[in-house]
């Protein structure tokens, strides 16, 4: 009986349909990862899935698949509103050069996310409790990032003034969505305008679910101007229209 619950198999084959050749001690971290989603799930909602197939053919999977079609740059990757870690962690295990910050304005994630680091005894990880717009504003993280990566977070009018701030200027802002993806992405023009954004790539795709996913790559063409972020809760309240 593997920790995960019968989770090596599939991991395996995730692994396959991307493409990732890992050695086994990432495997194991990728499966540690799995049981302590799992744990966290039963003591407080981390994540919406609780079954170790829908957490590793759907959330691990989803959050390696930039992997098999982009190179991230070598450096400081963000995971803005991480929540259990996804997509920051399997990204940290599979690429472990990386310095990885984990943003959420939840204490509650943030706990539960230093346990999953000590317990995975990842290195070079670091812990950005609050919110974007406060992060965005502080000198040490403005535009201090090769890379911020975001899932499930806001609509993409929404993210790309919260995380453009962060990026450094050449980096890139990598966005997941779901089928709607192109839509909001059309919506954020102007955003991406004001803030110094051009979309450089973006990519369609299917989780093993068969759910419809799509993936939009910000490259950072010119420095954010000093409005943005807007003060807390205003990004969402009144999204960027130009
Ligand atoms: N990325 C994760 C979590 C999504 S839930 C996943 O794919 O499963 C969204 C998370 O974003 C929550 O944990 C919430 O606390 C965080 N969040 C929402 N708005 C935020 C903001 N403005 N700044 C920082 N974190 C934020």
């Amino acid at each position: 009986m593997s920790k995960a619950g019968g989770g090596d198999a599939l991991l395996v084959k995730v692994m396959d349909a991307l493409g990732l050749d890992l050695d086994g001690g990432q495997v194991q971290q990728l499966l540690s990862y799995v049981r302590l989603l799992q744990e966290g799930l039963k003591q407080q909602r981390l994540v919406g899935d609780e079954s170790s197939s829908a957490l590793i053919g759907k959330h691990l999977y989803d959050s390696l698949y930039p992997l098999t079609v982009w190179q991230m740059p070598p450096g400081r990757l963000l995971d803005l509103g991480t929540g259990a870690g996804l997509p920051g962690i399997p990204l940290k295990i599979c690429l472990p050069g990386q310095e990885l910050y984990l943003m959420d304005a939840s204490q509650k994630k943030i706990n539960f996310l230093r346990k999953v680091v000590r317990e995975l005894a990842l290195a070079k990880v670091f812990f950005l409790p609050g919110r974007a717009e406060d992060w965005g504003r502080d000198p040490g993280c403005r535009e201090q990032f090769h890379c911020v990566v975001s899932r499930a977070v806001a609509r993409a009018p929404i993210l790309v003034e919260l995380g453009l701030p962060l990026v450094q200027l050449g980096g890139f802002l990598l966005l997941y969505k779901g089928s709607r993806g192109p839509q909001e992405m059309e919506a954020a023009a102007p955003a991406l305008q004001l803030c110094g954004g051009r979309l450089e790539k973006s990519w369609r795709y299917r989780l093993l679910t068969g759910e419809e996913r799509t993936l939009f790559l910000v490259r950072k063409v010119s420095p954010t101007p000093e409005a943005y972020p807007r003060r807390a809760g205003l990004p969402s309240k009144r999204p960027l229209v130009g």
